[in-house]
């Protein structure tokens, strides 16, 4: 299908004319438009933003052109300004008062002339990519989406309605079971982008493109579930450091372990030597020391060795350059020794790379 765009004139009188809200359904002209499709962003704007729309139809200013899709059973879809196009069908159905008027205390005529103001809509026919497309432009001008939300525009079938349930609801069960291992927040989607990452090795596309017309978002929240559930087991005791970490791919590589950890969590959270705190509990699962970014000697620390020693290596005797050298922890940290000057010596190079060796 190539993109079909008509110009048409719409008054407000149709639009409010069986205008209903429902949870988060919200239907007017006669039920034929869907104000807020399931890719729309949830109702944000401000008291001010709406008396704006409100008072610039009063004066018959014009709006901006809105967007609307037709889709083949001949309903429609904002695309735009659903925000705008409640604000006047709210007020019309007497649900707030600007300056104190209500829509029911105007005039015969100042109420006609609201109903009669014309709004200019573009009607567009177009595929799901122009649809995309299209999101993206218009999007920089007003509140941009994120990516999960664009990706929820282009994939608006029964997976994502179900996994909003799941995974962005204010108070979604997703938030009550890990909003504090998870950075971001539901509305704007980042629960949802983060499960389906976790679950797809950030094929995020690639899943919801071949999950899309699945009826429930299932698979998806048992996963998240057992994600949780298991980080519950191995790290009983929450500590704020636990927030924002990729548990997801832990658990992909780690569902055997079931080992409790906080022994080792305890003692290496009191370790001084170790920088990078939340990387304690991958460190755990896949000991991979570099993790820990422990601490090491400061250029000064090791410039007023270097000078101590007077260049001198203390295993072989010879002179070097500073560069020539490394710091080098007298006694080991694998035997306890600290990164403090007083464990602190410059050895050559080489004597160094032998000392490691031993
Ligand atoms: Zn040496």
């Amino acid at each position: 299908m190539t993109m079909k765009i008509e110009l048409k004139q719409i008054s407000i009188r149709d639009v409010v004319n069986g205008y209903t809200e429902n949870d988060d359904d919200v239907f007017g002209l006669d039920w034929k438009l869907n104000i807020r499709p399931s890719y729309q962003r949830n109702f944000v704007y401000k008291d001010k933003e709406r008396n704006a729309v409100i008072n610039t139809i009063m004066k018959d200013f014009p709006l901006n052109v809105m967007y609307r899709s037709k889709n083949s059973d001949g309903t429609f879809e904002m695309l735009d300004w659903q925000q705008r196009t409640i604000s006047f069908c709210q007020y019309v159905q007497k649900d707030f008062s600007i300056s104190g008027k209500y829509f029911h205390s105007l005039t015969d005529e100042e109420q006609n002339k609201f109903l009669d103001y014309k709004l200019s809509i573009y009607i567009c026919e177009w595929t799901e990519r122009e649809k995309l497309d299209w999101f993206e432009v218009i999007n920089i001008a007003w509140k941009p989406l994120t990516k999960q939300e664009l990706r929820n525009a282009i994939y608006h079938w029964p997976f994502v309605s179900d996994a909003k349930i799941k995974f962005s609801k204010r108070n979604c069960p997703a938030y009550g079971l890990a909003k504090d291992y998870l950075s971001g927040s539901c509305d704007r989607q980042d629960y949802l982008e983060t499960a389906i990452s976790w679950l797809s090795k950030w094929a995020i596309e690639e899943y919801m493109s071949s999950h899309q017309h699945n009826t429930d978002a299932n698979e998806l929240w048992l996963y998240f579930q057992k994600v949780i559930n298991r980080v519950q087991t191995i790290f009983p005791n929450y500590r704020r450091e636990m927030k924002g970490i990729d548990w997801g791919f832990l658990y992909n590589d780690y569902k055997d372990n079931t080992t409790n950890f906080e022994p080792q969590v305890a003692e290496l959270m009191a370790d001084d030597e170790v920088d990078s705190k939340s990387w304690i509990y991958k460190f755990l699962l896949d000991s991979e020391k570099r993790h820990l970014n422990l601490r090491s000697f400061s250029d000064t620390q090791k410039r007023i060795c270097y000078e101590q020693q007077q260049g001198i290596c203390p295993d072989c005797w010879g002179h070097f350059e500073l560069e020539e050298m490394h710091a080098d922890h007298k006694l080991p940290r694998s035997r306890g020794g600290k990164t403090t000057p007083e464990n602190l010596q410059m050895l050559c190079r080489d004597c160094n790379l032998r000392k490691s060796d031993r």
